[in-house]
């Protein structure tokens, strides 16, 4: 088993993307900015918003944060929005998910300036991605992606496994996740098969892909039997289990194949806040004509 270390390429990343900004500063005096909007006290989000939060302060990202009650209408939540969408400083808009309320995320969502939607969930980045032809359309139109397949597709690329001609299964279709992620591996050039939760002979079907992503959201799902020697395995799942953190991936069960795998921690999730930083900067640079 060889480990893909998603802590090493993102902390590599994270001091590309700070050179970046730097820069930036120095070129034309500005700083690229992100604001954050947390809803509610959901300890979960709270730490994802100061992971965040700190990721933009140590690449010299400005950022901005609001926090609203739980009990926050959907128009206050909009409001903050349409304001967030006018001002200067402010390139990228991460809105945490889900909303204590989630009937609000889809009008929420589609609030944000599609040129600030740095989690790539708006429906016009979302058409994008699946109108794009391939990743290098993507890379060079500077195409808000969301932040988590993203990351995963620079897993792979910065440890050289080869995408073009192979067979990917992606299990999970969320917008946020499978979706998405499917379509950066087709515009990769893989033969990509979206299965989810009425697949039928799932097992059959993981075994004869040469990339497996597990973005499930059931603890330890995949075992050996699902993966063929030589295989990649994308572990987007994150768990949390009263023996700990752990992936959708059952990591002992595979540990003496002949794989590349992310871990849980420490594989995709890393990856998740460095893309929203290289979107951030990315936003800057669409909106700033670079
Ligand atoms: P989600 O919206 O709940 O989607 C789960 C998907 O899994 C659905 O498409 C569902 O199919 C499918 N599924 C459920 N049971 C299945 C089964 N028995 N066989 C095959 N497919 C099955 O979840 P998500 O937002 O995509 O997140 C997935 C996981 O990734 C979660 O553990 C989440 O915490 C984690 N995550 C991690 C990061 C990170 O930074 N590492 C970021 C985002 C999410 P149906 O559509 O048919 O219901």
């Amino acid at each position: 088993m060889k480990i893909i270390d998603g802590k090493k390429i993102s902390s590599d990343m994270r001091l590309e993307i700070k050179t970046q900004v730097e820069k930036i500063k120095q070129a034309r005096g500005k700083t690229p900015g992100l604001a954050t909007i947390l809803v509610g006290q959901n300890s979960a989000s709270q730490v994802y918003i100061k992971s965040k939060i700190k990721a933009c302060q140590d690449a010299g990202i400005k950022s901005f944060h609001h926090n609203f009650d739980e009990k926050v209408s959907k128009e206050d939540i909009i409001s903050l929005i349409n304001e967030l969408n006018k001002n200067s400083e402010v390139d990228g808009i991460l809105l945490q998910l889900p909303l204590p309320n989630n009937e609000f995320d889809k009008d929420c969502i589609n609030a944000i300036s599609p040129l600030k939607d740095v989690d790539g969930l708006h429906p016009f980045n979302a058409g994008l991605l699946n109108l794009s032809k391939s990743w290098n359309e993507i890379i060079k139109k500077n195409i808000l992606v969301s932040c988590t397949p993203l990351g995963v597709i620079y897993l792979l690329n910065k440890s050289n496994i080869p995408i073009e001609g192979k067979t990917a299964i992606v299990i999970g279709r969320s917008n946020l996740v499978g979706k998405p992620l499917s379509m950066l591996l087709l515009a990769n050039n893989s033969t990509v098969i979206m299965a989810h939760s009425k697949t039928k002979n799932l097992k059959k079907l993981c075994i004869n892909a040469d990339i497996v992503v597990a973005a499930i959201g059931k603890p330890k799902f995949v075992t050996k039997d699902f993966i063929k020697e030589g295989t990649t395995v994308i572990d987007v799942g994150i768990n949390r289990t009263f023996d700990g953190l752990c992936g959708d991936v059952d990591l002992e069960s595979v540990r003496d194949m002949d794989i590349n795998i992310t871990p849980v921690p420490g594989g995709v999730g890393p990856m998740t806040i460095t893309m929203l930083l290289e979107n951030t900067l990315k936003a800057f640079k669409n909106r700033s004509n670079i």
